[in-house]
């Protein structure tokens, strides 16, 4: 028996694990993907690695994700934004204009992407901590503490523990059967906390060159067309190969057309913007997060693009004696960003060890 499940292994998760296994404790991750990050995912070429997921961190303004690029020894850049940049309006037509997206603080990306992040804190983990390809479906609260059953390609499985830290979007912890059932309050607590980005969907443009500079454009450009609403320059220095990354602004019903066409149209909105002369993208790469079971839920459809107000979720006793919520919505600072999702496992350690002492 382990003395800690911990169920995902985004970075908050992983952090948890991290904390909780240097101060001593058998730790088990359960990793219902089959690979570590959650909506931490890059797109690797020769040449670097591209953020499909979180691309930026405020180091000045965010303590604990600074911290971790520190000891982790990673490069920071900051976002370029050199240039104008275009205005798209709803017609299409576009617009150039000479002051760019004022970034204060500035945006900093990770040389590495933010993959490089999360593989430095999994890196401190015993080997035979994580288990990928775990999906956690059932929790029942047991005397001793839970029993975990999880679906692996091998079979189910269950596991034992005295505590569990779910360190996933609240909304799929709605989704987990748990047993006793959470009072009808908790599971309209957990539904009205959207996973964070979780209907969202970013474009990957990789050009030979940074055609846009040509004429003097930052690459930035903000679109009331679509179907990307908000672009900007992703390339990597030194690379031998310049890229923009794009946010969509169509909603998931619209972003449901087949894949080609989809990286067509982006194609074609991005000659548009940045120059019907220039050489087109050699490759378009769309990470669609609404299509992903392990980040969002079908409640995730329709929420809009506005930071909602999180705040941190506890479980009542009995539950809350044995399960602490961890992941980037239940945190106290932060709450959405990476830097949250770092502030939640705090958080969330602390909690078990105060549960164990209790
Ligand atoms: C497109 C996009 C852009 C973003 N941009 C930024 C940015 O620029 N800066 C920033 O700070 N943040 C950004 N974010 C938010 C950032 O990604 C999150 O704050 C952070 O990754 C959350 O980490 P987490 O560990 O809390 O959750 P997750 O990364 O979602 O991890 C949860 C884990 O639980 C696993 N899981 C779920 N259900 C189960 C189950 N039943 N059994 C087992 N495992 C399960 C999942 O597979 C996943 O690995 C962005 C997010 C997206 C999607």
């Amino acid at each position: 028996m382990a003395d800690l499940i911990v169920i995902g292994a985004g970075l908050s998760g992983l952090a948890v694990a991290r904390r909780a296994s240097a101060s001593g404790a058998d730790v088990v991750v359960l990793e219902a993907r089959a690979r570590v990050g959650g909506r931490v995912l890059s797109h690797r070429t020769r040449s670097g690695a591209y953020d499909l997921g979180p691309a930026w961190i405020w180091p000045a303004i965010q303590p604990r994700v600074a911290q971790a690029a520190r000891e982790a020894g990673l490069i920071l850049i900051e976002q370029t934004a050199a240039g104008d940049f275009v205005y798209q309006d709803h017609s299409g037509r576009t617009q150039r204009l000479s002051h760019g997206f004022a970034q204060e603080p500035p945006s900093m990306r990770i040389v590495g992407g933010v993959t490089a992040l999360v593989e430095a804190v999994a890196s401190g983990l015993a080997p035979t901590v994580v288990r990928l390809e775990h999906v956690a479906r059932r929790v029942v609260l047991t005397g001793a503490g839970v029993e975990v059953t999880v679906e692996t390609p091998a079979g189910a499985l269950t596991l034992h523990a005295p505590r569990l830290v779910l360190a996933m979007p609240p909304r799929l912890v709605g989704q987990l059967a748990i047993i006793p059932a959470l009072p009808l309050a908790v599971q309209q607590v957990l539904a009205a906390a959207p996973g964070w980005m979780a209907g969202q969907a970013k474009a990957l443009a990789l050009y030979d060159r940074p055609v846009w500079r040509d004429s003097g454009l930052s690459g930035g450009a903000f679109s009331q067309a679509g179907p990307l609403g908000e672009i900007h320059d992703a390339s990597l220095p030194g690379a031998a190969e310049a890229a923009l990354f794009g946010f969509f602004a169509w909603p998931p019903a619209l972003r449901a057309t087949p894949r080609a066409d989809l990286r067509s149209l982006v194609a074609r909105q991005l000659r548009t913007l940045f120059g019907a002369d220039a050489a087109p993208p050699r490759e378009v790469i769309i990470q669609d997060w609404i299509r992903e079971p392990f980040t969002a839920t079908m409640a995730d459809h329709h929420d809009d693009n506005s930071h909602p107000n999180y705040r941190p979720i506890r479980f009542p006793a009995p539950w809350g004696e044995r399960i602490i919520l961890a992941g980037t919505e239940v945190a106290a600072a932060f709450a959405g960003y990476l830097e949250g999702a770092l502030a939640a496992a705090e958080a969330a350690v602390t909690g078990t060890a105060s549960a164990s002492s209790g």
